[in-house]
């Protein structure tokens, strides 16, 4: 189901005055986009926001690259291997542009803010029109004009000036669930990761924003919500008066209409007893949470700069599964970080063994140029990484089977997302604690919440029947 999102932009921005005098973009024939995205969430939604750009310029949706006069890839630089998929994509829009010369193609996100990368797309690529970065995405408006007025290369890669822009149209995918931003960038400095590097400096957007987009999404229809940052549990830093994200929390929680919160992503380092308070006591907010560890031994997690050891993440995990006992908790590991032994890896096995996570997102280590990490000496060679990574996946594989069982036979609220994918007749839809569950009913029931009783589980979801409940008494 697709929704409008606010219709809200900035009077007097660069990008309205080019909206407003763009006749190519404005054109009376509805003209198609096609969007495609690599990486996390965030970039999901700067691809949300180009949609809801592109729809107030007139141009429609279309699933394929070949339809489109519009074409954007948003990347991501966080692991090579998302890097490797863009220059595999855009080497093949190159017969596209020959047959489609009025086409235009932009390329925007994290890979663009590394020094040097645009400007060889542009060269590399010579039919790519249009190279943009991850702040000020919001002038794409203006770029896009600017491009089909003078048929020349538009670069606008800039570095973070410390500035947010509030009231972009967001076009939605669900018109159930919404991520909503509350902060940008990250501070953390981890010493594998490029995200600080490619988008700046923590960046707070105030609870006023934050709680009236949520209250105007409520109004659209949308139940749940996502409070997505980089590190959430610092939200708030530089803000004037300053609110906690626990705090934020609580408002959110208070919003008439909220049925479901989740939030991500917490950094172990950060988060603190109030926001587990607040996930106690306030009864919209899911029981589940994201929890990256990426390493068992605390060596390795003092090279990777997370300020945390492996005994004060296992307390932590106590303490959450103390007061909440239902929580369902994920991580992200990384295997193969520069000088981890194969003692070190043994440890983060046993870690996971020892926390029994409901799911882990396992990832390869991945050099990135300029941070400390890609310095290091000691880089594990690939065919250990990827042994240890298939030991790894069997372990977390088992963990997400047996916490996945433990649901065998309970009733669920689930509320219901739609017709699964492959079979029209099964629906699919989420536990509060994020579980998929699979059942049979009709594609009616969505957007409602519906009892479920699980009857089958493996390592990924759960299965079940809806089970009638008996109509009140008058
Ligand atoms: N801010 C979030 C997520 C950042 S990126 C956090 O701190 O948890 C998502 C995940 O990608 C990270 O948690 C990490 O596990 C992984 N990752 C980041 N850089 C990586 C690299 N160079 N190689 C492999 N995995 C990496
Ligand atoms: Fe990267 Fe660490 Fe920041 Fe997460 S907290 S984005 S892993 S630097």
């Amino acid at each position: 189901m697709k929704k409008e999102g606010t219709n809200l932009l900035i009077p007097g921005t660069p990008a309205l005055r080019a909206l407003r005098s763009s006749k190519e973009a404005f054109s009376a024939d509805p003209k198609a986009y096609y969007i495609e995205t690599w990486g996390c969430q965030m970039n999901e939604e700067d691809s949300e926001k180009l949609a809801g750009m592109l729809e107030q310029m007139g141009y429609r949706p279309v699933g394929h690259p070949q339809k489109a006069q519009c074409i954007i890839f948003n990347t991501c630089c966080v692991r090579e291997n998302a890097e490797l998929k863009v220059y595999g994509n855009l080497g093949r829009l190159k017969k596209l542009k020959e047959e489609h010369p009025q086409t235009i193609i932009a390329v925007c996100g994290c890979m663009m803010q590394q020094k040097g990368v645009g400007e060889a797309i542009l060269k590399r690529y010579p039919y790519v029109d249009i190279v943009f970065g991850t702040h000020h995405a919001e002038r794409f408006p203006e770029y896009l004009h600017r491009a089909l007025q003078s048929g020349e290369q538009i670069f606008e890669v800039h570095e973070d000036d410390g500035t947010l822009s509030e009231g972009v149209p967001i076009l939605r995918e669900s018109g159930l669930k919404a991520y909503v931003t509350i902060m940008y960038g990250c501070d953390n400095y981890c010493s594998y990761c490029v995200v600080p590097y490619v988008r700046g400096r923590e960046k707070s957007r105030t609870s006023e924003a934050i709680l009236a987009e949520i209250r105007a999404l409520v109004e659209e229809g949308y139940v749940e919500f996502t409070l997505l940052g980089q590190n959430v549990n610092s939200y708030g830093k530089g803000l004037e008066p300053y609110v906690s994200f626990a705090e934020l929390l609580r408002k959110v929680n208070e919003v008439p209409g909220v049925s479901r919160i989740r939030f991500m992503t917490n950094h172990p380092k950060d988060i603190d007893e109030e926001v587990i308070k607040a996930m106690v006591d306030c009864e919209h907010i899911t029981e589940q949470i994201h929890l990256p560890v990426q390493s068992g031994s605390s060596r390795i997690l003092a090279r990777m700069n997370r300020s945390y050891t492996r005994e004060q993440y296992l307390s932590l995990i106590g303490r959450v599964r103390s007061l909440i006992p239902n929580v369902a908790i994920s991580t992200d590991i990384i295997v193969g970080f520069p000088g981890e032994s194969e003692a070190d890896f043994q440890e983060t096995l046993s870690l996971c063994e020892e926390v029994g996570f409901d799911a882990a997102y396992t990832f390869l280590y991945s050099k990135r140029n300029h941070t400390p990490a890609d310095r290091m000496a000691d880089q594990v060679p690939e065919d250990v990484k990827h042994e240890r990574f298939n030991r790894l996946v069997e372990v977390v594989n088992r963990s997400a089977a047996e916490r996945n069982a433990a649901y065998l036979h309970r009733v669920e609220d689930i509320l219901v997302e739609g017709p699964s994918k492959n079979r029209p007749d099964t629906l699919t839809g989420r536990t509060r604690s994020g579980k998929t569950v699979n059942f049979p009913g009709d594609q009616s029931l969505t957007g409602t919440l519906q009892p479920v009783r699980i009857t089958k589980t493996n390592s990924f979801s759960l299965f079940g029947e809806r089970i009638e409940v008996p109509a009140k008494e008058a």
